[in-house]
């Protein structure tokens, strides 16, 4: 399975410190290793680190004050998530055929328009707008089989799956 990580683009700190936290928070549990950020926001870092702390894993968040050079210089391959790009599952094959590490762009507001250049796809889940987050858990769910019962290593608490209660267990 490739390894995945995501730049999230156009994150304005004022406006969008929930759905960018949503957006790392689904990278995390859909199974990408690391996200970044293209501003520095202390908020999301807690949250994220946060959850991280409780729940385990490795996830890495960085701020990327430049994201042309990190899209620029990513060995694998660049897939921008965007409603005008090709359908995910005419190219899903190819994406991961050969099993390169996975650089998954989303954006806020309008993604300037070299993030369509410098992408080697540009991919839809569906040509209609919707969310980041929803883009990202899909393509995620794409590329790895049942990303939602990933392990994770590390964490003080483990949730205890039922169908009546909130139920955890320390660790
Ligand atoms: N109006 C904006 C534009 O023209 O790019 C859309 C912004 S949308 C709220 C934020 C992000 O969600 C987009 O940059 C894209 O990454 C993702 N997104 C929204 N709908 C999508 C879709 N149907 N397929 C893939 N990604 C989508």
């Amino acid at each position: 399975m490739p390894k995945c990580e995501v730049l999230r683009i156009g994150h304005r700190p004022e406006r969008d410190k929930r759905i960018t936290t949503h957006v790392a928070l689904t990278a995390r549990a859909l199974g990408a290793s690391k996200i970044w950020i293209n501003k520095q926001d202390s908020r999301v870092l807690e949250s994220v680190s946060e959850v991280t702390a409780k729940f385990g894993g490795e996830f890495e968040i960085a701020a990327a004050s430049n994201p042309k050079e990190i899209v620029y210089n990513w060995t694998g391959k660049v897939v921008h998530l965007t409603m005008f790009g090709l359908p995910i599952d005419d190219r899903i094959g190819e994406i991961v055929e050969e099993n390169k590490p996975l650089l998954f762009i989303v954006g806020a507001e309008k993604v300037p328009s070299w993030v369509f250049e410098f992408s080697d796809y540009n991919i839809a889940i569906g040509n209609q707008p919707h969310s980041e987050v929803a883009a990202l858990a899909v393509a995620l769910s794409k590329i790895y089989d049942n990303p939602y019962t990933k392990y994770f290593e590390g964490g003080k608490f483990r949730v205890i799956p039922s169908s009546k209660r909130r139920s955890m267990e320390s660790l």
